[in-house]
C-alpha cells in the first residue's frame, strides 16, 4: 500500500499563528486529506520550533521559564489549528525528548563522517533572523530584513562542510527536476549553487536553551540546524529505527518561499552527509498579504482574518485560501474580495443549489428518490471531466485549479435545473423524466461534495448527509465514490442554509439612493435571497426557476424615482431567440451573440460569460432592450441589451419564458 509523508514548516513561538502560517497549514491540509480520500496511508506533521534566542527572550520578559511559555504558546497553536480543522497527525516540539535524541544522532553521524570542523568565526549575527549575516547582506550595517544592528560574535563555532556538497546537490537538480517546486524556485536555487557555497557555522558558543554538542556541551546546535532534523526525528530518527524506515524519507516538505535556501540546499547536504536518503520533494509556496482595509456589517468586529472561522466556521476561509490564490504563487486577502467570493460561490452558487434541491426534491418526490430510472443527461459527462481535471490538478498541487474546477460542475448542475426546468416536467406529469433530473442534479452534487472535502471538510461532509450518503466522510475513496452512479435509491434532507447571504458595507439601496444615474436595467436593486427549503410558497417557476426572480418590493424604490408610463413605453422591450453564442476572446465575462428579435439577426454583447455557457444559450429565449442606441465592448458593436437579474454579488439571470412567445413579441 502506498503511503505519503508530509510536514509543513515548523513554527517560531515568538508571536501567535497569523494569516501566513494558517496559509500552509491549510495547504497542506488539503493536500493530506486529498491523499487520504485517494486511499493512500498518510502521516502528516506540523510544529513548533522553540530553540530560538527569540523564544528565550520572550519567555523572560514574561517572567516565564523557556519552557513553560512554549507550552503555553503549544496550546495556543493548537487550538487555532484546531479551529481551522488542520487535521496532522503528529505535531512535534523541539524541545522533546525525541527529537533532541535525532538532533543528536545526526550531529554525531555528521562528524563522524568527518563533515565538521572548529574555527573562529568571527562576524555579525541577527537574532531576529537567527542568521549569521555576512557584511556584504548588511545595509549601512543593520539587517536589511529588521533594520537593527546585528551582534557582533567572536567564538569558537563548529563548521559543517557544506562547500563539499555543491557538486552532489547540483547534480541531485539535474537528476530530480521536481525536486523543488515551482520552477522559479528552483531557478533561484540553482544560481545559488553555481556560484558556489560556503560552510556554515552550526554552533552556537556559551548557551543554553538549544540541543547540547554530543562532543561539546559547551555549545549548542545552530537553532536552524536543529529546526531542520525535525522532520527526520518526528518519524523516530535516532530512536525508533522501525518507525524511520517506514516513513522516510518524506514524500513533501511544504515551506514557505522565503526559506528554500535552508530546505534545498542546507537539508539535503546534512541528509546526504548522514547517508539519509532525501525527501521527495520541496514545495516553496508564496505569501499571502492581508489588505485589512474596511470592515461591513456583518463582519462585525472581526479584525483577523483568522478570526473568521469563529463567524463562519473554517471553510469559507480555507476555500477563499486555496480557490482564489494560485498555488505557488503570492496572493492577497481583502475582507471585501472574502465577502464577495463567499456570496458568488458559497450563498449563491453551491449553498443555494443544495437547498433548491432539496426542496424540490421534497416537493415532487417526498425527499426520496429511486433508483435513476434510466440513462444519466449531460452531467455525467461534465462529472467525469471535472473528476479528471481535478485529479490532474492536485497531482501536481495546482489546488486553485482543482478547487476552480468543482465549481464548474456546480456551475453545470444550476444550468441543468435552468434548462430541464423540473418544475414544468412535474407541472405536465412528466414523473419519469423528472425523477431522472431530479437524480441527476443530486449525483453531480453528491460528486462536488467529494471532490470539495479536502478543502471544506465540515460542509461537504453536511451536503453528503443531505444528499443521503450514510458512511462517514473518511471511508469515502474518490476512485469508487467520485464515480457517476445512478444506481441507488436516495433520502434526501433538508437543512437550515450552509452560508446565509452576507450583507456587504454597501448596502443595496443605499447605493442605489447615492448613484441613481448610474442606475440600468441590469443592476436595479434586486437582491433575491437565496431559495431555501422553508421560503414561503411561490410559484414554481419564481421559487425554483432561475427565470423569475421575485420583483424587488415597492418600497425599495424611494417614492421620488417614480417615472410616468410615458416614460417607460419609450424602451423597446422585445423578444429575442439566441441564434448563435460565443465567448468575447480576452473577456471573462462578456459574450457575443446573434439574435432573432423579429427583423434582421442582430450582434449583442452581454455580460453573462460567468452564468452561462455559450453551447446553453443557442435556442433559448430572452428579452431584450431593443431601441438602445449601439455601443461598443471589446472592439464589438452591441445592438441592444440583454435583461438579466443581477442579485447582489452573485451572478447575472436571464429572463425567460415557460413557453417562449414567437421572436419580436412586445413585451411590456
Ligand atoms: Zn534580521
Amino acid at each position: 500500500m502506498s503511503r505519503f509523508y508530509l510536514t509543513t514548516a515548523i513554527d517560531y513561538v515568538n508571536s501567535r499563528p497569523h494569516l501566513g502560517t494558517a496559509y500552509e497549514k491549510i495547504t497542506a491540509d488539503v493536500i493530506a486529506r486529498y491523499k487520504r480520500l485517494c486511499g493512500v496511508r498518510t502521516h502528516f506533521v506540523m510544529g513548533n520550533d522553540e530553540h530560538s534566542q527569540n523564544v528565550y527572550r520572550r519567555a523572560r520578559e514574561q517572567g516565564l521559564e523557556p519552557l513553560a511559555y512554549c507550552d503555553q504558546m503549544e496550546r495556543e497553536f493548537r487550538d487555532v489549528w484546531a479551529r481551522l480543522n488542520v487535521s496532522f497527525d503528529d505535531f512535534i516540539r523541539t524541545t522533546e525528548d525525541r527529537h533532541r535524541a535525532g538532533v543528536s544522532a545526526m550531529v554525531q553521524r555528521i562528524a563522524d563522517r568527518g563533515d565538521l570542523y572548529d574555527a573562529f568565526y568571527e562576524g555579525s549575527y541577527c537574532v531576529s533572523c537567527e542568521a549569521f549575516k555576512p557584511e556584504k547582506d548588511l545595509v549601512d550595517g543593520l539587517c536589511p530584513v529588521h533594520g537593527t544592528k546585528p551582534e557582533w560574535i567572536k567564538e569558537k563555532n563548529h563548521f559543517f562542510r557544506l562547500s563539499k556538497y555543491r557538486d552532489a546537490l547540483l547534480e541531485h537538480y539535474d537528476r530530480h527536476p521536481e525536486f523543488l517546486l515551482p520552477d522559479v524556485r528552483r531557478n533561484e536555487i540553482l544560481r545559488l549553487l553555481e556560484a558556489g557555497l560556503d560552510d556554515i557555522s552550526i554552533s552556537r558558543a556559551g548557551q543554553l536553551w538549544g540541543v547540547p554538542l554530543p562532543f561539546d556541551q559547551s555549545s549548542v546546535v545552530y537553532v536552524w540546524f536543529d529546526a531542520l532534523i525535525n522532520y527526520a526525528s518526528a518519524v523516530g530518527y535516532g530512536r525508533d529505527e522501525a518507525a524511520f524506515r517506514e516513513w522516510w524519507p518524506a514524500d513533501l516538505h511544504i515551506i514557505g518561499k522565503d526559506i528554500t535556501r535552508f530546505h534545498c540546499v542546507i537539508w539535503p547536504a546534512m541528509l546526504m552527509s548522514a547517508g539519509l536518503p532525501l525527501p521527495g520533494q520541496v514545495f516553496g509556496h508564496g505569501f499571502v498579504y492581508f489588505k485589512g482595509q474596511k470592515m461591513s456589517k456583518s463582519l462585525g468586529t472581526v479584525l483577523d482574518p483568522l478570526d473568521a472561522a469563529a463567524k463562519f466556521g473554517p471553510d469559507p476561509l480555507r476555500l477563499y485560501l486555496v480557490k482564489e490564490i494560485p498555488y505557488g504563487q503570492d496572493g492577497d486577502f481583502s475582507w471585501e474580495r472574502f465577502e464577495e467570493r463567499y456570496n458568488v460561490d458559497l450563498a449563491n452558487n453551491l449553498g443555494n443549489l443544495v437547498n433548491r434541491l432539496a426542496a424540490m426534491t421534497d416537493r415532487y418526490r417526498q425527499g426520496s428518490l429511486p433508483p435513476s430510472p434510466g440513462a444519466p443527461g449531460r452531467l455525467a459527462g461534465v462529472a467525469e471531466d471535472v473528476v479528471r481535471r481535478y485529479r490532474a490538478a492536485m497531482e501536481t498541487y495546482a489546488l486553485h485549479e482543482a478547487a476552480f474546477a468543482v465549481f464548474g460542475l456546480v456551475d453545470a448542475a444550476n444550468e441543468y435545473i435552468a434548462e430541464t426546468e423540473p418544475w414544468t416536467l412535474s407541472r405536465q406529469g412528466n414523473q419519469e423524466r423528472l425523477t431522472q433530473v431530479l437524480s441527476d442534479v443530486v449525483e453531480a452534487v453528491r460528486i462536488a461534495a467529494v471532490l470539495l472535502l479536502p478543502v471544506m471538510p465540515a460542509s461537504c461532509a453536511e451536503i453528503l448527509r443531505r444528499m443521503g450518503e450514510d458512511r462517514a466522510a473518511d471511508e469515502l475513496r474518490l476512485d469508487r465514490d467520485a464515480a457517476w452512479s445512478g444506481a441507488r435509491e436516495r433520502v434526501i434532507t433538508k437543512g437550515d442554509p450552509l452560508w446565509p447571504r452576507l450583507e456587504t458595507a454597501a448596502a443595496v439601496t443605499d447605493e442605489a439612493a447615492s448613484r441613481p444615474e448610474e442606475k440600468t436595467m441590469t443592476d436595479q436593486p434586486a437582491a433575491r435571497p437565496p431559495v431555501t427549503a422553508d421560503a414561503p410558497p411561490a410559484p414554481p417557476a419564481a421559487a425554483e426557476g432561475l427565470a423569475a426572480p421575485p420583483a424587488p418590493p415597492a418600497a425599495a424604490v424611494p417614492t421620488d424615482e417614480r417615472i410616468p408610463i410615458d416614460d417607460f413605453v419609450k424602451i423597446d422591450l422585445r423578444v429575442a431567440k439566441i441564434l448563435a453564442a460565443e465567448k468575447v476572446k480576452g473577456s471573462r465575462k462578456l459574450i457575443k451573440m446573434q439574435v432573432d428579435a423579429g427583423a434582421e439577426p442582430r450582434t449583442l454583447v452581454a455580460g453573462i460569460a460567468e452564468a452561462y455557457e455559450p453551447d446553453a444559450l443557442v435556442g433559448r429565449s430572452v428579452v431584450i432592450v431593443a431601441n438602445l442606441k449601439p455601443a461598443k465592448l471589446m472592439g464589438i458593436e452591441s445592438n441592444g441589451m440583454v435583461l438579466a437579474a443581477s442579485p447582489e454579488g452573485g451572478l447575472p439571470v436571464l429572463l425567460g419564458f415557460d413557453n417562449p412567445p414567437p421572436p419580436g413579441s412586445r413585451v411590456k
